[in-house]
């Protein structure tokens, strides 16, 4: 630095308002981001939202608002002019998304911004063109705003440049959109991308949103924790379901959406061991409700990370609060899959089951619990969680079904009863996992005509099934069947075998294991058959049942319930 022939110059104010502009709006997505914050804001109950060629050529987002009156739609397209805040102080207070009056005016900088509005007694449409005020008219619309957005960066090519694909940018509303249809489940949400209708949602409840946003988590639980410092609620997947990467999950820290590894990773802790078998990874929305004080909201418009003053009890906060929220749905896993084994001097310790995928929270917390000790284990969502399944003998061969469904039979210890279906499924999963099963050579090869995607489903596939008793060969549209598991009639193995490749057709990634989807088809065909189960059935299931000490259906549903005669007798007072 010899200090040579250099000449400091003031930028011109239009090039300093589009370096400002880029900080706000970053791409179509983010123009979507703050226009449905400042929808929010107004106290919108419906909004809704086009974007034509991924939101490059047109973006609008209208809404049912408070409105504004003339004179305010002119300040509010000026840099640093917000209603929402006047002091420094009132930032930590916010209640509100926006507070820094920056994204109308950054917007209209670098596009041509059109914006109608009604406060319900005058309505205005303004027009403004990379900045400059066009045209401020009188115009007819019912309370509320519609801002649109032509020709984003047209007058910064550089930027526009640097936009992706129409189809991922488009993409990106999508998801921008998706994280305000969970977090503001009570607000109605259309989303049109060109003239596809995305979204048309009515207020609503956050399980349902989640579903709309995941519909291939089917299976949900609630998370509620009260904390001292706050509250983690939300709604996560049951382990079942999952996803090959993370796009299923989504944080919130005071209503705020975040970008945050490390609360993925205190999600799938929650889900420990559960999560171990299978390759995946869970779904999970998780709204945080702390104190403004514990946390940086980084007041950069564009960073969606956030600092934690206690970082450590945040997460921990987040990870027990899935366990606890999957233990209350597999209180019966606890417990149940508890088996005895005798410690040296003959005390008798109920020990962590072998290798059950399902039993993370029993083994994380429960490891060793004296025998006889009450079921204090459990969230207590269950009153008769003392169980030692299957240690004794049957003190009868006489059993009870009841609806066709329940076994309910007589051990020296108590009353037990047993979920056929679930204990069917479950038998029916072990055996393909052990591969315990025979493979049946069909006299008549089973000729199934199948659409060219599913053959490919099953080209894929084919040495797992193949694994699974299911050999065939494909032939110009064909499938032949020369092969099925001993498991399965010949009338249920086609079902089976079909509506497991179904299942693999998913767009959202391969099921987690194989022998689960094709234990529940199994099971789901069996049920179908209506048969009415037999003493002998019922007999011989249970058996089997007990000799491997099955507790819970390969979903993680209880299989099993007992009811002790010592609290039968202490219910009647004997
Ligand atoms: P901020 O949201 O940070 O205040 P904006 O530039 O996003 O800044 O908006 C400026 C102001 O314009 C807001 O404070 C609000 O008063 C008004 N405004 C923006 N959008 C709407 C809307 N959809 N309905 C009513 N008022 C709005
Ligand atoms: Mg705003």
């Amino acid at each position: 630095m010899d200090g040579g022939d250099v000449k400091i110059k003031k930028l011109p104010d239009d090039v300093i308002a589009k370096i400002a502009a880029g900080e706000v709006v970053a791409n179509p997505a983010s123009v979507v981001k703050e226009l449905l914050e400042n929808a929010l804001d107004a106290g919108a109950s419906n909004v809704e939202v086009l974007a034509r060629r991924g939101g490059k050529s047109y973006i609008k987002v209208a809404d049912d608002g408070v409105g504004m009156s003339a004179e305010e739609l002119q300040l509010a397209v000026q840099r640093y002019t917000t209603s929402k805040i006047s002091t420094m102080e009132d930032i930590y207070g916010l209640k509100t998304y926006g507070f820094r009056g920056e994204a109308l005016a950054s917007i209209a900088d670098v596009s041509r911004l059109v914006i109608t509005t009604s406060n319900g007694v005058e309505s205005t449409k303004i027009e403004v063109v990379g900045g400059k005020l066009v045209r401020v008219a009188p115009a007819y619309r019912e309370r509320g705003t519609t801002v649109e957005v032509h020709d984003l960066f047209f007058n910064v090519p550089a930027r526009r440049k640097f936009l992706s694909s129409e189809k991922i940018e488009g993409r990106m509303i999508v998801e921008t959109v998706e994280r305000f249809v969970v977090s503001k489940p009570s607000i109605g949400f259309v989303l049109k991308l060109e003239d596809d209708v995305v979204y048309n949602l009515k207020p609503g409840v956050l399980v349902e949103r989640f579903k709309v946003v995941f519909p291939d988590a089917k299976e949900t639980l609630e998370l509620d924790e009260v904390e001292t410092f706050g509250r983690v609620d939300g709604v996560i997947s049951t382990p079942e379901y999952l996803r090959r990467n993370r796009t299923g999950q989504m944080f919130f820290v005071n209503g705020r959406f975040v970008i945050d590894g490390m609360m993925n990773l205190a999600l799938e802790r929650g889900f420990g061991e559960l999560l171990q078998a299978a390759s995946g990874k869970p779904f999970g929305v998780v709204f945080l409700t702390i104190d403004p004080r514990m946390v940086d909201v980084n007041i950069h418009p564009q960073k969606l990370q956030v600092k934690f003053s206690d970082p450590k009890a945040i997460y921990e906060a987040v990870t027990r609060a899935v366990r606890s929220s999957l233990r209350k749905f597999r209180t019966f896993t606890i417990d149940f899959n508890a088996a005895v084994r005798t410690e040296p001097g003959g005390v008798q310790v109920r020990e962590a089951g072998a290798a059950a995928p399902l039993n993370a929270v029993r083994e994380q917390e429960h490891t060793t619990t004296p025998r006889g000790g009450r079921g204090t284990s459990g969230s207590g969502s269950y009153p008769l969680t003392q169980l030692t399944p299957f240690t004794r003998t049957l003190s009868s061969s006489e059993v009870l079904i009841v609806r066709n469904r329940y076994i309910v039979f007589e051990e020296d210890d108590g009353l037990t009863i047993v979920d056929f279906h679930a204990a069917h499924e479950r038998v029916i999963f072990e055996k393909l996992r052990e591969r315990s099963f025979e493979r049946v050579d069909l006299l008549l090869p089973l000729e199934i005509q199948v659409p060219g995607s599913l053959a490919r489903v099953a080209e894929e596939i084919r040495t797992e099934l193949g694994e699974s008793g299911f050999e065939f060969d494909i032939d110009d549209g064909k499938i032949v069947l020369r092969t099925i598991p001993s498991l399965l009639s010949v009338t249920v193995a086609r079902d089976v075998f079909l509506d497991t490749l179904e299942e693999y057709r998913l767009p959202f990634g391969k099921p987690k294991s194989l022998h689960h989807v094709l234990a529940s088809k199994a099971c789901k065909a069996a049920v179908k058959t209506g048969d009415r189960l037999s003493n002998d059935e019922a007999l011989a299931l249970i058996s089997q049942v007990r000799e491997k000490n099955l507790l819970t259906c390969p979903h993680g549903r209880p299989i099993v319930m007992k009811l002790p005669f010592s609290d039968l007798d202490k219910f009647f007072g004997r």
